[in-house]
C-alpha cells in the first residue's frame, strides 16, 4: 500500500514526500507530496478502477504490456479503507478534497501537491483486519516499503512520522551511497563497494557491502529492475554465487543493485504487486549480475602503479610459485601437498602465482610504497606486523597464505577443461520426473560439466561419469544439485558455477592444509614475500572462510590509544 502511494507521488515528480502513520498504518496512512497535483475535475476519476492519467499516446499504450496494468491502486485501497485525496495544482485558486466513499468534493487548503489519507484499513473486512500484525510490525513493513523507494531515489527527500513523532528523515542527497548511509547505516556507507558493469542488454550498478558487512539475516538485500524494487531468484542466486568465496558460513551479503534491461526483455506482470519479474533470458541477467558483483569484490590489484611490485625476481630465492611447498613443507601435516593438489588439475604447475619481488633486500624499499607495508616482526608465530603509510598492519599469516594458495589453484584450474572420469560402478538414485526431464534436456551441458547421466528406468538415474576431482565424493548429491539448478534456472552458467563451487570447496580444503601453520617462524624476507603476494592476489582481504586476513591500525588510532594529542 505504501509502495503504491509513494509510486504515485514519484510519478507526479515529487521532490519531497512526507509519510505519517498512526498505529503502524492501520489507523492512518498519510502520504503527502509536492508533485504536480490532481485537477479538481480529475479527482473522482483518479478513484475509478482502470482510470489512469499516465497513458496519453499510442506509445504509452504499447508500454502497457511492459510496465504492467495501470490504474488500480487507488481504487483498490479505497475499497478497503476510508480514503480521501486532497490536491492542489499550480493553476487552481485553492486545493480540493474528495472523499472516496461519498464522492463529495470540498474546498481545502494545501500547497501544490497531493495528500492521500487512508484511514481504518480493512474496517469493512474484519477477517482481513484480524490478520494484521502488531502495530510495531506493521510500522516496520511501512518503513521498509518507504526505504525501498528511498534507496533508489536519493534525489527525493523522505520524512516519516509515527504517532506524531519524526521517526526517520532522509534528506535529498547527491549519491546512492549517501542514501545508503541515511537509510541503512553509516557504517555500511563506509564499508560498501561500488558496482558498475555492462554487458550486452544488461547494465548493473549500485553497491555491495564488503564481506565484513554481511549479516546474519538477508534483510538488507535490495535489487531494482528498471527502477522498480523486485525480489528475484536469478539475481539473488547470482549475487550469492559471486560472494560464495568470501562469505563466512551462513552470513548474508548486503547489497543495493540497480539492473537496467530493455523493457521488452522483462515481464513485470507475473505478480499482482509486480514485486516479481520474469526475464526473457535469465542466463544473461544471471551472468551480468554475477560478474558485476565479482568484479566489485575482486578488483585487479595491479591497477594502481604505485602499489605494483617491481618485476621480475632476480634472485636465488625460490620463486613464489614454488615457495608454498618448499618453504613450508613442514606445514603439510601429511595431507595433499600443493604440488599434488596442482597435479590434479591440468595444466598444473606452469599456471603459477604472480611474481613478487624477492630481491636481496626487499625491506630497504620505502615502506610507504606498499599497500600492506614492510614487515617488521612476527608475533607469537601467528601474526605478521608491518608498517605502512597509515600506520600498523597486522596480518593473520595462515589465513592470508591460505587465500593465496587457493587463488593460485583456482587460477591453474580456470581455462582448463573439466576432466570427466568414468565411475567403476555407476551410482544410481531415485529421481523425480523433473530431474529425469532435466537430464534429458540438458545432456550436452551435463557432458560439458563432466557429468554423464543416463536413465536406468523411468524413475532411476545413474551417474556414469563425474568430474575427475569430485569422482571420489558424493556424486549423487552433486548430480542432483546440478539437475535441480538446470531445471530451476535452465542456466548452464548456474550449473557450471555449482560444479566449480564444489571444486573450489575441495581446493579450499587443500589450500587450508597446504598453508602456513601457526607457530612457524618466518624470516623478514618470507614475511615481505607474503605481503607482496597478498597485494597481487584477488580477494586476499578475506581468507577462504570469509574471515579477514589483515587489519590496519592507523597512527591516529594508536595516538588515541595512548591519549597522545597531535
Ligand atoms: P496509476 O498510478 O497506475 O495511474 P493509481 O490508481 O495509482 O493508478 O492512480 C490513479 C491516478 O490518480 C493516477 O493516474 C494519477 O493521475 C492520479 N494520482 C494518484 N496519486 C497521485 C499523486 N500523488 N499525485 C498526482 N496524481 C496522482
Ligand atoms: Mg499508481
Amino acid at each position: 500500500m505504501v509502495r503504491e502511494l509513494v509510486d504515485n507521488a514519484l510519478d507526479a515528480k515529487a521532490s519531497t514526500i512526507v509519510l505519517r502513520f498512526l498505529a503502524g498504518g492501520v489507523r492512518l496512512i498519510n502520504v503527502e507530496d509536492d508533485g504536480s497535483g490532481i485537477e479538481r475535475n480529475q479527482l473522482a476519476l483518479a478513484l475509478k478502477r482502470h482510470a489512469t492519467s499516465k497513458i496519453s499516446t499510442l506509445g504509452d499504450l504499447e508500454q502497457l504490456s511492459t510496465m504492467g496494468f495501470r490504474g488500480e491502486a487507488l481504487a483498490a485501497i479505497a475499497s478497503v479503507s476510508d480514503l480521501s485525496i486532497t490536491s492542489q495544482t499550480h493553476d487552481q485558486a485553492h486545493a480540493w478534497r474528495i472523499d472516496a466513499r461519498s464522492g463529495e468534493l470540498s474546498p481545502a487548503a494545501l500547497s501544490v501537491g497531493t495528500r492521500i489519507e487512508v484511514r481504518e484499513l480493512f474496517f469493512n473486512t474484519p477477517a482481513r483486519r484480524k490478520f494484521l500484525k502488531t502495530d510495531a510490525t506493521e510500522l516496520t513493513h511501512c518503513l521498509e516499503a518507504a526505504r525501498r523507494h528511498a534507496l533508489a531515489r536519493p534525489d527525493v527527500s523522505f520524512s516519516i512520522w509515527s504517532e506524531g513523532k519524526l521517526h526517520d528523515q532522509w534528506l535529498a542527497c547527491p549519491t546512492a551511497a549517501q542514501r545508503i548511509g541515511q537509510a541503512l547505516s553509516e557504517d555500511l556507507e563506509r564499508q560498501c563497494l561500488s558496482v558498475s558493469y555492462a554487458s550486452g542488454a544488461v547494465q548493473v550498478s549500485g553497491f555491495i557491502g564488503t564481506p565484513d558487512a554481511a549479516r546474519a539475516r538477508a534483510d538488507q538485500q535490495y535489487c531494482y529492475v528498471n527502477g522498480r524494487f523486485v525480489r528475484d531468484k536469478v539475481i539473488q542466486h547470482a549475487v550469492r554465487q559471486a560472494f560464495a568465496d568470501v562469505l563466512h558460513g551462513a552470513r548474508q551479503p548486503v547489497y543495493v543493485l540497480f539492473i537496467t534491461v530493455d523493457p521488452n526483455r522483462v515481464d513485470v506482470n507475473v505478480h499482482p504487486t509486480k514485486i516479481e519479474v520474469r526475464f526473457r533470458d535469465s542466463r544473461e541477467v544471471h551472468s551480468a549480475v554475477f560478474h558485476a558483483v565479482q568484479n566489485a569484490l575482486a578488483p585487479p590489484r595491479l591497477a594502481s602503479p604505485g602499489l605494483a611490485p617491481p618485476l621480475p625476481a632476480p634472485s636465488g630465492l625460490a620463486s613464489p610459485s614454488t615457495w608454498p611447498a618448499s618453504h613450508y613443507s613442514s606445514a603439510r601435516q601429511g595431507s595433499l601437498s600443493i604440488n599434488e593438489a596442482q597435479a590434479l588439475w591440468q595444466p598444473a604447475a606452469g599456471a603459477s602465482l604472480p611474481q613478487t619481488n624477492q630481491s636481496a633486500s626487499p625491506y630497504e624499499e620505502p615502506a610507504n610504497d606498499w599497500r600492506l607495508g614492510r614487515a617488521i616482526a612476527q608475533l607469537q608465530g601467528i601474526y605478521i606486523l608491518a608498517e605502512n603509510a597509515q600506520g600498523l598492519v597486522i596480518v593473520d599469516t595462515h589465513a592470508a597464505h591460505e587465500r593465496i594458495v587457493y587463488e593460485s589453484l583456482k587460477q591453474a584450474l580456470s581455462g582448463a577443461q573439466i576432466q570427466s572420469q568414468p565411475l567403476l560402478i555407476p551410482a544410481t538414485f531415485a529421481a523425480t520426473p523433473e530431474e529425469v526431464a532435466a537430464c534429458d534436456e540438458h545432456a550436452t551441458t551435463l557432458a560439458q560439466l563432466g557429468l554423464e547421466l543416463t536413465a536406468f528406468s523411468p524413475k532411476t538415474l545413474a551417474v556414469r561419469a563425474a568430474p575427475a576431482a569430485l569422482a571420489e565424493g558424493d556424486v549423487v548429491a552433486l548430480a542432483r544439485s546440478v539437475l535441480g539448478q538446470l531445471a530451476e534456472l535452465g542456466s548452464q552458467e548456474a550449473a557450471l558455477a555449482l560444479v566449480s563451487e564444489a571444486q573450489n570447496a575441495l581446493l579450499a580444503s587443500m589450500a587450508c592444509h597446504a598453508a602456513v601453520r601457526a607457530n612457524r617462524k618466518l624470516s623478514l624476507e618470507e614475511m615481505n614475500a607474503l605481503l607482496r603476494q597478498m597485494e597481487v592476489t584477488e580477494r586476499s582481504d578475506q581468507c577462504n572462510h570469509g574471515r579477514p586476513t589483515w587489519r590496519q591500525i592507523s597512527i591516529q588510532e594508536l595516538d588515541t590509544l595512548f591519549m597522545r594529542g597531535r
